[in-house]
């Protein structure tokens, strides 16, 4: 197949989920722009067959083995080349006809698929906030190796990105990053003691997978975004602040050395900074409803709830450590939120068990890629054993 050339040839590593389908959304919105050349998901064969007869793409992988033969076989008249597993996922993104990998996937499994796709120099469309919070300091300084651009598709750091715009050399004095404060914002410790998987799965603003609406509920979210973007924009921790804003207007601002402050807004749509991610440096139309002030009397903004949400200090505690921490903080937090998810532990129970993880799993100030396998897996298996002590 010769490639299409003044398209963007796009790989969707996670097209099942909440950010893949809105992708794939904006790309049917503008197929005169971008072409699907790879799609991927973990264990939705049914929904990854019906994309694949739909976009067309090179080639898909389903994470989940046993559900290659379904796969095959809905896609076999359709020209379409199936793989399967997790080394098949860390190899498709390296496809010569690739141009951008837009990682949609959820969790630690992000950072492999990502690093080999900016070794093969692949731009980097990243939603995977995870792969950032674990190995920021290796990641960044590949992309820089291999000329690399890495575009923020989450909200928060698509606005601080669309703020520097044009302020390439102008030094940032700090950031703020907005939290919406999730469906608990005004809780308190015992009330917070009380709360059921379905309420913290029910978030006010956006429609979300379950790990970051649960990370949403606890401010861990919040914390891995802090992370995030001391990577992204190179900024030191103090640089970082976060602001609660409930009604998701304000996406995030930036603060410049002479006291201005841009902030970008819009109703909340993840298609938005997805869009802007894909198509950069441009801005193409998009019929997504437009803000109107009068639904939106007051935009209100409040200190986050540090004690009774202890998730987001914990992150600003891996991110001071440095080193190993903040990928043993999202090892645990992975187990944590899955725990809950299966109504194993309480919610106050996940900032206990990130915890315990952070002060069990050895430190290692300068961690090389092997060390970030061996800290998740310790951190998985030391929050593991802490949450037995809760059941
Ligand atoms: P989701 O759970 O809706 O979808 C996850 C996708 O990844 C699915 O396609 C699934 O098949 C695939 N996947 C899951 N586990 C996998 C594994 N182990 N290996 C390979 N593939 C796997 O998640 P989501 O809400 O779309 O979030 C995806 C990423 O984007 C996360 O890192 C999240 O923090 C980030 N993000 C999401 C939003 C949002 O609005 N949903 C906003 C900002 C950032
Ligand atoms: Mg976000």
């Amino acid at each position: 197949m010769t490639k299409e050339k003044d398209k963007r040839h796009i790989a969707i590593l996670g097209s099942t989920g909440s950010i893949g389908t809105q992708a794939l959304d904006v790309i049917a919105a503008n197929t005169e722009r971008f072409v699907v050349e790879v799609l991927t998901a973990q264990s939705n064969a049914v929904l990854l067959i019906e994309q694949a007869l739909r976009f067309k793409p090179n080639c898909v992988v389903i994470g989940d083995e046993s559900k290659f033969a379904q796969v095959k076989d809905a896609l076999w008249s359709a020209d379409v080349k199936v793989y399967a597993g997790k080394e098949a996922l860390a190899q498709v993104v390296e496809m010569e006809s690739i141009d951008i990998v837009l990682t949609a996937l959820v969790g630690f499994a992000g950072l492999e698929p990502t690093i080999r796709a900016i070794k093969a120099g692949k731009h980097i469309a990243l939603a995977n906030k995870e792969t950032l919070v674990v190995a920021g300091e290796l990641v960044t300084a590949l992309a820089r190796q291999h000329a690399v651009n890495i575009y923020p598709v989450d909200s928060e750091h698509s606005a601080i990105f669309q703020c520097l715009a044009g302020e390439w050399n102008n030094p940032i004095e700090k950031i703020y990053l907005t939290a919406s404060g999730g469906p608990f914002r005004g809780r308190s410790i015992e009330e917070l003691a009380k709360v059921t998987k379905a309420q913290a799965l029910k978030h006010p603003n956006w429609d979300m997978g379950a790990k970051i609406t649960i990370d949403s509920a606890s401010l861990m979210n919040k914390g891995l975004e802090v992370i995030e973007a001391k990577w992204l924009f190179q900024l030191k921790p103090e640089q970082i602040d976060v602001i609660v804003h409930p009604q998701s207007i304000i996406h995030s601002i930036v603060q410049f050395t002479d006291g201005s402050m841009k902030a970008q807004m819009g109703l909340p749509d993840m298609k938005l900074p997805i869009q802007y991610a894909i198509a950069y440096p441009e801005r193409i139309y998009a019929d997504f409803p437009r803000f109107n002030f009068m639904n939106y009397p007051s935009l209100t903004f409040e200190q986050p709830d540090r004690k009774s949400f202890r998730c987001l200090d914990l992150a600003f505690e891996a991110m001071h450590r440095g080193g190993n921490a903040p990928c043993v903080l999202n090892g645990a937090n992975e187990i944590a939120v899955k725990l809950f998810l299966e109504e194993k532990i309480g919610f106050l129970q996940i900032p206990e068990v990130v915890e315990h993880a952070m002060n069990s799993v050895p430190f290692i100030e300068k961690p090389v890629l092997q060390d970030y396998f061996e800290s998740d897996a310790a951190a998985r298996a030391s929050a593991a054993s802490a949450s037995l002590g809760h059941r």
